[in-house]
């Protein structure tokens, strides 16, 4: 990572908003910004000015995927109750990078068909090319929240999908990519106020689902359920980073950051050329 993408930040935030072992997510305070002391007005500037970084990243990762497909893409995995802002993340963090770069897939309830199949069937069929940023909208893990939450499994199915789960991640590590794992996490009150917004604007009442208000009410339940995600599939090589959402800006800021970071550990280089540049060169200026 440049120099100046490491300091606006007090503190390495993948080791402050990384799961760890003992982590507890009632801990967590949603409304505060671990790591990042300027405030709103600097962190949409901070954001912006890393856009471009993010879009060049990408860039070098295609550039060396056809060179070199040991390490080819990354995939963001984004969990969240309603309205935590995955769409926002979406818009405004990978927004920056070109189009044909990224793979964006929403999950939601499965069809019939996906239903007759395991869980992963679906995930598997999503997931980036070589060279590009994935982004997964809800994921796998669905079927561990929600399916948990709502009974929609046998208890002896979804105990066993948290083991499939972290063999999947470790193959998709083996083949290349670089999953990393982000929960945006708001408070109740927020999602509250943010569902009434919804109902406020005309221009917003799409994006209400009468439904939102019934898992609402399930709230500490998802909770708990996300704590197991938490103590099952945070590993060393696989981590969760839980992202205090309430205020959109750091999170954006922050899962920008964790993505940069991701890059920077891949650090991938441009291609070196296979032909002879001048030769090209004289051979060009000849015609
Ligand atoms: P949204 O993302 O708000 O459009 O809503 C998508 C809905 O699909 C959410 O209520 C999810 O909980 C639900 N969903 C996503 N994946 C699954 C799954 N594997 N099983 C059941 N429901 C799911
Ligand atoms: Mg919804």
């Amino acid at each position: 990572m440049s120099k100046d993408a490491a300091d606006i930040w007090s503190d390495d935030i993948t080791q402050l908003l990384r799961v760890s072992d003992g982590f507890i997510l009632s801990n967590v305070d949603p409304s505060s910004t671990p790591g990042y002391e300027h405030g709103k007005k600097r962190g949409k500037k901070d954001l912006a000015l890393r856009a471009k970084q993010l879009d060049e990243y990408q860039d070098r990762l295609f550039a060396r995927s056809r060179v070199d497909a040991t390490q080819s893409s990354v995939l963001l995995v984004l969990q969240a109750m309603d309205t935590a802002g995955k769409g926002g993340i979406i818009r405004h963090v990978v927004g920056s990078v070109d189009p044909q770069g990224v793979k964006i897939t929403a999950f939601k309830k499965p069809t019939e068909e996906e239903l007759k199949h395991d869980f992963l069937w679906r995930i598997e069929k999503a997931l980036p090319a070589t060279g590009q940023i994935g982004v997964f909208d809800r994921s796998h893990y669905e079927d561990v929240l929600v399916v948990k939450v709502r009974e929609l499994a046998e208890p002896d199915e979804i105990e066993r999908r948290y083991d499939a789960i972290n063999d999947f991640e470790e193959r998709l590590r083996e083949e290349g990519t670089r999953v990393l794992k982000v929960m945006l996490h708001i408070s109740y009150e927020e999602q509250r106020a943010r569902l009434m917004k919804r109902l406020d604007r005309p221009d917003k009442h799409w994006k209400f689902n009468p439904s939102d208000v019934d898992e609402r009410s399930l709230w500490p339940h998802y909770m708990s359920a996300f704590q197991t995600v938490f103590d099952r599939t945070s590993t060393d090589r696989s981590p969760w980073y839980v992202v205090p959402g309430d205020n959109k800006w750091y999170a954006r800021l922050a899962v920008q950051t964790l993505l940069l970071h991701e890059f920077a550990a891949i650090d991938p280089q441009w291609p070196v050329a296979d032909y002879d540049i001048e030769g090209e060169r004289a051979r060009l200026m000849a015609t």
